[in-house]
């Protein structure tokens, strides 16, 4: 009998030691920080402080590693770098893995979009240069040598800079790579998607996370769940209030969710915007009637690259040809046109809910 009665006690213990780390609530780790050129804010439910701090600290060094060894065109340390450096010498560079599977999956979206999306536009990027005046508007708007510096391109430095554009005249095959001269490559449309791919399958190898939500500019990503089971709100920016949002998407776990707007970097001259997303065709910001686009790929190794991708792709071509984009990756798009109009695919309706109403 006090055999039994021992064993009894024992088992109880056991299931009270496993049902008190069952129930335990996880803590919430949020913080914001700098990298990539743009805010990271991250909100991490694990099962301890320490936990989440230290998964914090290893999303901060995936994402500057992604950086300089991959992605950035100003490091030299990086791929891009080196790739962009060679071009013209008729000399091909081998790419890691994790660089020939981004362009790969690029190239889907570049063909896919009739090269609305095209990631040889360097040369285009520089010669507009709205990211770094953008700041410099935005910091010393006022001052006369600033608005100097605000000098718009001419049609003949469009027409040059435009010559070295066009993925189909870049040479990929497999792991190797060369660029013909004058060719720039820039991922500034699909960087911070792929930052997000990597920070997933970082989370998803760390058994403490129970859920996160990481964005990095004008892309999100949802992972795992909230302790109280509702879902992650992801808001859309209004990009005729950018102070405030035009509703929530009510997400699970494993999504991926970006945003291209012409309110997110842009400069003004003479009263007139000029934003960051160019028409490749013209070398212009792209003008195809629509504010914003925001585009959400609920699943695959690839959603954070997809839907950073398609975003800007459905961006340049606008809302009628970029839902028809959208759908054929899957993936679900809400546009903003610039009446305030709301344009989205059927997918998208049922996460969509608009500010100040039901649905
Ligand atoms: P996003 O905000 O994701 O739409 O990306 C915009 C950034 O991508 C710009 O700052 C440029 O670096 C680059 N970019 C601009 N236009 C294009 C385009 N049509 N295709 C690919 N990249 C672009
Ligand atoms: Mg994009």
């Amino acid at each position: 009998m006090k055999k039994y009665l021992q064993k009894f006690t024992y088992i109880l213990v056991i299931m009270c030691v496993i049902c008190t780390g069952c129930t335990r609530k996880p803590v919430i780790y949020q913080k914001a920080d700098t990298a990539m050129g743009t805010i990271i804010n991250r909100t991490i439910y694990a099962s301890t402080e320490e936990a989440a701090q230290e998964v914090s600290a290893k999303i901060d060094s995936c994402i500057s590693d992604l950086e300089q060894k991959h992605l950035s065109w100003r490091l030299e340390t990086s791929e891009i770098y080196r790739i962009n450096a060679e071009a013209g010498s008729g000399q091909s560079v081998e790419m890691s893995p994790l660089l020939a599977d981004v362009l790969e999956q690029s190239k889907k979206v570049y063909a896919a979009s009739n090269g609305a999306f095209d990631f040889s536009m360097g040369s285009v990027v520089r010669l507009w240069d709205i990211d770094s005046r953008a700041v410099m508007q935005q910091t010393d708007f006022t001052s006369e040598e600033n608005s100097s510096k605000m000098q718009l391109p001419t049609d003949a430095q469009i027409a040059e800079a435009l010559k070295y554009v066009g993925v189909d005249k870049s040479n990929i095959d497999g792991s190797f790579i060369s660029l013909p001269g004058g060719m720039q490559l820039d991922l500034g449309a699909v960087g911070k998607g792929i930052v997000l791919d990597e920070v997933y399958a970082l989370l998803q190898a760390q058994e403490n996370v129970t859920g996160a939500v990481i964005s990095a500019g004008g892309s999100i990503l949802t992972y795992g769940t909230k302790p109280d089971g509702t879902t992650w709100n992801v808001g859309i920016v209004d990009p005729f209030d950018t102070s405030e949002n035009i509703g929530i998407l009510a997400l699970p776990g494993g999504c991926s969710v970006s945003t291209s707007g012409d309110y997110e970097r842009f400069i003004e001259v003479e009263g007139i915007r000029y934003h960051h997303i160019l028409n490749p065709f013209t070398g212009k910001p792209s003008d195809s009637g629509v504010r914003s686009v925001t585009i959400l790929c609920t699943g695959g190794v690839n959603k954070g690259l997809f839907s950073d991708a398609l975003s800007t792709a459905c961006f340049v071509l606008g809302a009628e040809e970029g839902l028809v984009l959208a759908e054929c990756f899957d993936a679900e798009a809400l546009f903003v046109d610039s009446r305030g109009e709301i344009h989205m695919t059927d997918g998208m309706k049922q996460f969509f809910y608009l500010s100040n109403s039901g649905k």
